[in-house]
């Protein structure tokens, strides 16, 4: 048996985590590359300097337990170290060289370094879809509308990633199923949507021609809420500043030349704008510690909720779509 050091519960020796608080118990690390077995807390084998990587959640009992549930309430993220997570995301692109025979398939191309996309030619729905993080787009379409489409999902696959990295930070763990399940029922609350498709509709408008805007699954989303005025401009703000992040690393990667193509593409695609949206785009964000504070908040808020069985039940359902794809 081995005592619990947060909570001094008494444990069987091969528990890898506490069964009451849900500590982990790291006794042994074994380093993946030599199998030298090292200390607890080492980052690094001391054999052969190889990354011991964190453990990872793989139960709904282990997210929701008391520990974390700690970590979460009492999580502080400095600008400085969110600034890392946002490099670690977009560091592939910076390794990858983006080709493609036209601009919709270099689009494309920078879509997949990210993500997979898959083309579809049936139904009406296109975009993100959660079972395995696919982006779908209809090759049925205009190359310019696929295009706005590519990034528009792009950057919902960008949101979902940043909360993925901040929450494994929290919990100092690897990604998992079961924590893609909570982030994916934490993207469907309506406030967190609602912010979400304003700012893909943002970083979309970014790099298609002036006027060609839309804000239409925006539009309709706030349409069929009851929230306030209020609520709904602080859901833009907060949607334009995680637009604005996404749009900084966004356009080193789609560069002057490859917007020039965009627009060359919407010209050869006869489609001519509607100029109905522009007026949708704000300047409006809040600053980066705010922000985070409050998407702190409300991720805490949600894992409470998200804790409760009927919940964890529609968790388990996420999570099943997750696995079989
Ligand atoms: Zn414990
Ligand atoms: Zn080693
Ligand atoms: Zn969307």
């Amino acid at each position: 048996m081995k005592k619990c050091d947060v909570c001094g519960t008494l444990n069987f020796k091969d528990n890898n985590y506490c069964t009451h608080c849900g500590n982990k118990f790291i006794f042994e690390h074994v380093c993946p590359y030599c199998g030298s077995i090292n200390e607890d807390y080492a980052n690094f084998c001391a054999n052969c300097n190889g990354q011991i990587n964190p453990i990872s959640i793989n139960d709904f009992d282990i997210l929701f337990s008391e520990f974390n549930e700690n970590c979460l309430l009492n999580a502080k993220i400095s600008d400085e170290k969110y600034n890392d997570l946002l490099r670690n995301i977009f560091l592939r692109a910076d390794f990858t060289e983006i080709h493609g025979n036209t601009i919709k398939d270099k689009i494309l191309n920078l879509a997949s370094i990210f993500t997979q996309c898959k083309p579809k030619s049936r139904g009406y729905e296109r975009g993100f879809i959660f079972l395995g993080n696919y982006i779908y787009y209809d090759d049925r379409l205009d190359e310019s509308v696929q295009i706005a489409t590519i990034i528009h999902e792009l950057a919902h696959y960008l949101i979902f990633s940043i909360i993925e990295s901040l929450l494994c930070d929290i919990f100092n763990v690897k990604t998992s199923t079961t924590l893609q399940s909570f982030i994916w029922y934490f993207l469907m609350i309506p406030e967190f949507k609602i912010m979400n498709e304003y700012c893909a509709h943002t970083v979309e408008g970014r790099f298609i021609p002036y006027g060609y805007q839309n804000y239409g699954s925006f539009n309709l989303l706030v349409k069929n809420t009851s929230f306030d005025e209020d609520s709904i401009k602080t859901m833009e703000m907060f949607g334009n500043s995680f637009a604005n992040e996404i749009i900084i690393y966004l356009e080193k990667y789609i560069g002057n030349d490859l917007r020039q193509e965009i627009k060359l593409q919407y010209k050869m695609d006869l489609k001519s704008p509607s100029y109905d949206s522009i007026l949708m785009e704000t300047d409006e964000c809040f600053n980066l510690n705010d922000k985070n504070r409050m998407l702190l908040k409300i991720l805490y808020d949600v894992f409470k909720e998200a804790s409760n069985p009927n919940v964890i039940c529609e968790l388990k359902n996420i999570k099943e779509g997750i696995d079989l794809n």
